[in-house]
């Protein structure tokens, strides 16, 4: 067995890390100035500016296949990327990247939706979750009502990343209520591609995070029976595909964070003297960091192991759960213990940890909850349809 990366996976990595080093993280004071002021940390034309420096270098649509312009690079190689992404706040991220169900777009929507959107010339948002069904996708209640050649749309979704900025909205709708009723939401829900213009309106919903997703609301809205993405009821087959498309992705990028929060913690433990000591002689400072350094290396395996599991085509949905799950949940210990070791500066604005804080408590509820990441592990171990063994057997 083989952990090391090969020479070309190495090259990546460390033009990603040197990118971030010599082009992200010096906007980070000034990222922080504005959030404090209430506005954007980077505005979209920053970002498409820095999007443009990298892709100079041929970093763009990191995971996009290459016939698209994309690099198409797998799974392990865009958790590499991300982790080093996540070693700064900087709301960065490379461009060229679409939605990956809209890939399963006709030719005709592939024109106006994915093209497009890899290109960074319009802006996708996925909508599933409403105000009476989060975990619980099925009970979605957002309805769409045949008429003539049309479908006309009725309902409110909820908590919808980048819904106050996109144009288009990838909406989830009940398409035969009697179906839904019986609970067989596989045959029951289709997925429409809905522009703005077509009548959906959308507000911003403030949270603890330096960002806001927002609520959507259809009144009548009325789509062309071409607005269907894949196949009339099948949606929420597409909605699960969104989900699981690479839940790594998330805990990669709260790994990336964790090494430089805890690089923070060891250069303040170094530095900071109290009764004539660094406060890294103590025992309570050093278990902080020892217990800190033992989980992220726990989750670099985790994020790996779920990514590698993806390119080589073994079921995944197992370590998947478990690195978003872990991920979540030792991030923030992470964070919290790094706080701890700074103290009350800690505590300000004055550094990025109590940024960092309130930004990795998202990582336990979004794009399933720790409580529904359990369910999971424990229902595929319970049903036998994965091992404590994991995939060595
Ligand atoms: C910032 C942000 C961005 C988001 N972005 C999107 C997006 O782009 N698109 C989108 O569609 N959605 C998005 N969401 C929605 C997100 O996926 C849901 O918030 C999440 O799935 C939880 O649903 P809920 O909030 O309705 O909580 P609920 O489902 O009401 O859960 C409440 C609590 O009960 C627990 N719980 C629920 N069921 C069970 C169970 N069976 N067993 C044990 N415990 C249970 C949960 O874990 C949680 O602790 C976003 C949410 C946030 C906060």
């Amino acid at each position: 067995m083989d952990l090391s990366l090969t020479e070309e996976e190495r090259e990546i990595r460390d033009w990603v890390r040197t990118f971030v080093t010599k082009e992200i993280m010096p906007l980070e004071q000034g990222v922080l100035e504005r959030e404090r002021r209430h506005e954007r940390g980077m505005t979209l034309e920053e970002l498409h500016a820095l999007q443009g420096k990298a892709q100079e270098s041929g970093f763009f649509g990191v995971q996009t296949p290459e016939e698209y312009g994309g690099m198409g690079l797998g799974s392990l190689m865009a958790a590499l990327i991300e982790i080093e992404l996540g070693r700064s706040f900087v709301p960065f991220k490379l461009g060229g990247e679409a939605d990956n169900i809209l890939f399963v777009a006709n030719d005709e929507q592939k024109q106006s939706y994915l093209e497009p959107t890899i290109s960074g010339e319009r802006y996708s948002c996925f909508a599933i979750t409403e105000p009476g069904a989060g975990s619980d996708a099925r009970n979605i209640r957002t309805s769409a009502v045949r008429d003539g050649d049309d479908w006309v749309i009725n309902g409110e979704k909820t908590f919808i990343t980048g819904g106050d900025i996109a144009d288009f909205a990838m909406v989830f709708a009940v398409t035969d209520p009697d179906q839904h009723r019986r609970g067989a939401s596989g045959e029951s829900v289709t997925c429409f591609l809905v522009d703005r213009e077509m009548g959906w309106t959308s507000a911003e919903i403030p949270t603890m995070g330096q960002w806001g997703p927002a609520s959507l609301s259809f009144e009548d809205v009325r789509v062309p029976h071409s607005a269907i993405l894949g196949e009339e009821g099948r949606g929420f087959e597409l909605a699960m595909r969104w989900i699981g498309k690479g839940r790594f992705m998330l805990p990669a990028r709260a790994l990336g964070a964790c090494e430089r929060l805890v690089e923070m913690g060891l250069a303040h433990a170094r530095s900071r003297e109290t009764f004539g000591e660094p406060i890294a002689n103590r025992q309570a400072i050093q278990w902080m960091i020892a217990d800190s350094a033992v989980e992220i290396e726990a989750l670099r395996w985790l994020v790996l192991t779920a990514a590698w599991q993806v390119d080589a085509g073994i079921d995944s949905r197992q370590s998947q759960s478990m690195a978003k799950l872990y991920g979540g949940v030792q991030a923030n210990e992470v964070v919290d213990r790094v706080l701890q070791i700074h103290g009350g500066m800690g505590y300000t604005r004055e550094l990025p940890i109590e940024r960092w804080y309130r930004e990795l408590r998202l990582l336990r509820i979004y794009e399933g909850t720790d409580e529904i990441q359990r369910r999971t592990i424990a229902r595929n171990l319970l049903a036998g349809h994965a091992s404590v063994r994991g995939h060595l057997g």
